[in-house]
């Protein structure tokens, strides 16, 4: 190693050689090896990229605003990569700014690229010099990894080897699962105790948590108080002390129940989950953990962040891809991501591939797809017989979970767990679930039956492994538990069976065939009739978005062949049943001579092939339901999915009419003690406070159950009045984009960015991005989009976060992630009152629950949602505004008691937006 690494060359001189280049909105600027910047326009940037190696920032984003593919370019020097490179696991926004501030650089604080492009150099510099440093932490593996990224053609191979000199050869090597810490097993812990929690004790424990001297929040304290009664000992089986809790923001609900959660589990030794719907609150969560083990250590043995298995690094999955990758066959890309990979694979906290430490910008960079495929995103795992099974992060968070007094989890997750282990006496028993006004979506997602293309594919996948010649694992059912079964000829004959029934689903290249008329097998002819009804029903097919009609009078042909898949799913389900039973019986017949990886192992296969066994049983009762009377329980319709004009699915899906039925019945029921919360539970505060309540009950499946809930709302402390506008634009032509473009560049403008714009559709979203991105850019105000930025949704909102005067387009992923305190977040622009969409599904729970009444109800908790994010901690202020001039005055009642919502014309809101936040128009900025 020594001799290679005295060839390569001194990062120095190499970046004395190197342009730097940085692309806006509108122009570029770029910085000569002789020091001169210059501005470009686009296509002179983009020949100048494709022409040489520059230094940048960024490269997916820079080719998106050039038109341009990655693999056009000259070989760039991206600073992304080099900081995933030297500072693994370590957070940074993905942009020059972001940069600077991880490395605690100064920043032109503008996003000029003419100011930006001259601190390019000195941000690399920076990094090299950690690599060169003696307190450098992050050796681990370094040089290996940096020696196959540069043999395979990464740019900064050569550099980063010449900056680590000779300490390279200390580094260990490019295998990093290899150096991960082993889990230990431990014996099971024993059921929790009863023991329940006072209103006082969960008062001094808040306090402590505030800490002395902390401002008195009366609010908070008798939330605190109130949460209590989730955390009393159960009355009687199947009824648990379910709490209702609406908290305004600002009453600082997150500690008020962590207080009596904390306490319950320290004196009952069982744990506590706490779930949420959006990353964003599960990361305020895990901070507010650290008022309750201010001792990194402790928190980290007491607390743990649970997700589903597809979000961790499967180390096989990792192992497999980098042999490929580092093989010599792959290109550049290929090895640039896994080396990548493997840096972070070394650092991490804990394995979480999405949302964790994994730096999310690189699923733009190199395909969501390919980094899923590093994760266990099928079910494919071997359990014991896998090599990696004692490094394994999911097996090491599944144990820590075992132990750990509080569990931060996601509603999804929660509520498929609890699906899938029904009677398991592991299932969390106390449950708090934040953002309670989820519960029904999410609830309506977990509990619903798709007998589709895409899952049929999935299911035979799963069972006999990946039919065609490409590279990766996909080792089907067999591979994955014949070893365990080979003396047992019954449960060998079901898994033959098995796997030769799933011949029936579709197979490989199902998607061309359906949409070029030509099925195979029963599975894809019966997709096939239901496109045919769908097109034959509805009465315009063109537009790029999906296609749906209802299941009623189907075609004689349609149901045939209903009746040939649902003989085929039976011979399914079949042996999958049977094959589960086996599974278990095994379990109990050889208990002596099993050792606990094996039992783990047909445990874990068992309950998958039940869950799969099951989807089979309900697929085909929904096809033999086809020629009966529907289930009023349940709304079928037979649906084609389209992305952008593209068919990508067809299937015949299956909701619950009410889906908090199931979930009271698995998730409620089971459960000792649960408090749902949010600031937006009930729709409105009327008289009738009774008839509000039983609305929010019906939300959250309260209502199913026999014991009612305690029931407690606490208004928000902010000074709504005072620091708040709503106003109701009302004269913009509904249609014009034109207008409405116009009215959100102005806006932005009049509150020189801090804005927020909302859409209910994204090709509004699209078209106004493209009339307003050049006017703001002008304006020096930064704007990003959902939909458009190749960046995923929480890194642009971190990147606004990070930014006062940015401006970002999202749809219903922001509204819901979006939790900006302070100004940079000080005006919300929502292009069209948020009426739920008139699919199937909506029609007949809009029947059920209350006609046009379930419509206002649904608009206005989205609004009061989106008004939500507007004001987050005191001294915040902000302006609401809705851009729909037909806005029913019945909706407004949705904002909290305070500002009046006011209806003026454009220019006048433009004014009133200008004086609220006392800005002065200027030659840049002719709005302000
Ligand atoms: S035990 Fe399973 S998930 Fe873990 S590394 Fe092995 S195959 Fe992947």
């Amino acid at each position: 190693m020594t001799d290679a690494i005295a060839t390569f060359p001194d990062p120095e001189t190499v970046l004395s050689r190197l342009p730097a280049l940085v692309v806006g909105h509108r122009d570029a600027a770029r910085l000569s090896v002789d020091g001169e910047i210059t501005s470009l326009k686009f296509n002179e940037a983009a020949r100048a990229l494709t022409d040489e190696a520059h230094l940048v920032c960024n490269l997916p984003l820079i080719t998106r605003k050039l038109r341009l593919n990655v693999g056009q370019t000259a070989a760039s020097f991206d600073l992304l990569e080099l900081f995933a490179f030297v500072r693994p696991a370590r957070f940074t926004l993905p942009t020059i700014f972001g940069l600077a501030q991880s490395l605690s650089l100064a920043h032109p604080l503008t996003s000029d690229p003419i100011d930006e492009v001259a601190i390019l150099g000195t941000l690399a510099r920076c990094l090299l010099a950690d690599l060169s440093a003696d307190t450098y932490r992050w050796h681990k593996g370094v040089a290996a990894t940096a020696m196959a990224m540069a043999r395979a053609g990464w740019p900064w191979g050569p550099v980063v080897l010449g900056a680590l000199g000779p300490r390279a050869e200390r580094s260990g090597g490019l295998a990093a699962w290899q150096g991960l810490p082993e889990w230990e097993d431990g014996a099971p812990p024993p059921p929790p105790s009863d023991h329940s929690v006072s209103e006082n004790e969960a008062s001094q424990r808040l306090a402590s948590l505030l800490g002395d001297g902390s401002e008195a929040r009366p609010a908070q304290a008798q939330y605190s108080r109130s949460a209590t009664h989730a955390f009393h000992p159960r009355t009687a089986q199947n009824a648990p002390n379910l709490a209702l809790a609406e908290a305004g923001t600002g009453t600082g609900k997150t500690l008020g129940y962590i207080a009596p959660a904390s306490l319950w589990a320290q004196k009952n030794g069982g744990p506590v989950w706490l779930s949420t719907y959006t990353k964003a609150l599960q990361r305020q969560i895990d901070q507010e953990l650290a008022r309750l083990y201010p001792d990194p250590k402790e928190r980290a043995a007491k607390t743990v962040i649970r997700k589903g298995r597809e979000n961790y690094a499967c180390l096989l999955n990792v192992e497999e891809a980098a042999r490929i990758s580092f093989a010599g066959a792959a290109g550049t890309r290929d090895a640039v991501l896994m080396g990548l990979v493997l840096r972070w694979l070394s650092h991490t906290r804990d394995g979480d591939m999405v949302g964790g430490d994994f730096p999310s910008w690189l699923g733009s960079y190199f395909g969501r797809a390919r980094l899923g495929a590093l994760t266990d995103h099928r079910g494919e795992c071997l359990y014991s017989a896998c090599a990696h099974y004692r490094r394994c992060f999911i097996e090491r968070v599944v144990r820590k979970t075992r132990r750990a007094e509080l569990v931060v989890a996601n509603h999804a997750l929660v509520m498929t767990q609890a699906a899938s282990r029904k009677g398991d006496p592991d299932l969390p028993r106390r449950l708090v679930f934040d953002e309670g006004h989820h519960v029904f979506d999410a609830a309506d997602s977990a509990f619903s039956a798709h007998l589709s293309g895409a899952e049929g594919a999935e299911l035979r996948r799963w069972l006999r492994g990946r039919e065609t010649a490409t590279k990766g694992r996909a080792r089907g059912l067999s591979s994955r538990v014949e070893d365990l079964l080979t003396d047992d000829d019954v449960a060998m004959g079901h898994l033959r069976d098995a796997l030769e029934a799933a011949r029936l689903l579709p197979g490989p290249g199902w998607l061309g065939r359906l949409t070029t008329d030509s099925p195979r097998g029963p599975y894809e002819q019966f997709l096939g009739h239901i496109r045919a009804q769908i097109f034959s029903r509805v009465s315009d097919a063109r537009g790029p978005h999906g296609l749906e009609c209802g299941t009623e009078s189907p075609s004689p042909d349609l149901l045939k062949a209903a009746d040939i898949l649902a003989r085929a799913m039976t011979a399914l389900s079949q042996p999958l049943t049977a094959l589960a039973k086996r599974l278990i019986a095994l379990l109990d017949e050889e208990a002596d001579s099993l050792d606990s990886a094996s039992r783990g192992r047909l445990d874990a296969t068992a309950r998958a092939l039940s869950l799969r066994s099951d989807m089979v049983r309900a697929w085909g009762t929904m096809l033999a339901d086809l020629k009966r009377t529907p289930d009023p329980a349940f709304v079928d319709w037979f649906a084609l999915d389209r992305m952008d004009g593209r068919e990508v699915d067809a299937g015949l899906y299956r909701h619950w009419l009410d889906p908090t039925k199931p979930f009271a019945d698995t998730v409620l029921e089971p459960a000792h003690g649960v408090l749902v919360t949010s600031a937006t539970l009930l729709d409105q505060r009327t008289a009738m406070e009774d008839e509000d309540w039983s609305r929010a009950e019906t939300r959250v499946g309260a209502s199913h159950l026999v014991l009612p809930a305690k029931r407690f709302s606490l208004s928000s402390p902010f000074d709504y009045a005072a620091n708040t506008r709503i106003l109701v634009v009302n004269d913009l032509r509904k249609g014009d984009v034109t207008q409405l473009a116009a009215a959100y560049r102005a806006l932005f403008l009049a509150a020189n960015g801090g804005a927020l714009g909302l859409f209910t559709a994204i090709a509004r979203l699209r078209a106004v991005h493209g009339k307003i991105m050049g006017p703001l850019e002008q304006a020096g105000l930064p704007l990003y989009a959902q939909h458009i930025d190749p960046i995923e949704t929480g890194t642009l909102v971190d990147m606004f976060r990070a930014e006062e005067q940015a401006c970002l387009l999202g749809t219903d992923a922001v509204r819901d992630g979006v939790d900006v305190p302070g100004s940079s977040l000080r005006l919300i622009v929502f292009d069209r009152v948020p009426w739920p969409r008139p699919t199937l599904l909506h029609k007949a729970r809009r029947a059920a629950f209350g006609g046009a009444l379930y419509d206002d109800m649904l608009t206005r908790l989205k609004l009061s949602q989106a008004f939500g994010r507007l004001v987050r901690r005191a001294g915040d202020r902000g302006i609401f505004v809705l851009l729909d001039a037909q806005t029913p005055s019945r909706l407004l009642s949705a904002f909290p008691d305070g500002p009046t919502p006011e209806r003026v014309g454009l220019a006048k809101a433009i004014d009133m937006t200008r004086d609220f936040f006392n800005t002065a128009p200027s030659p840049e900025n002719p709005e302000r």
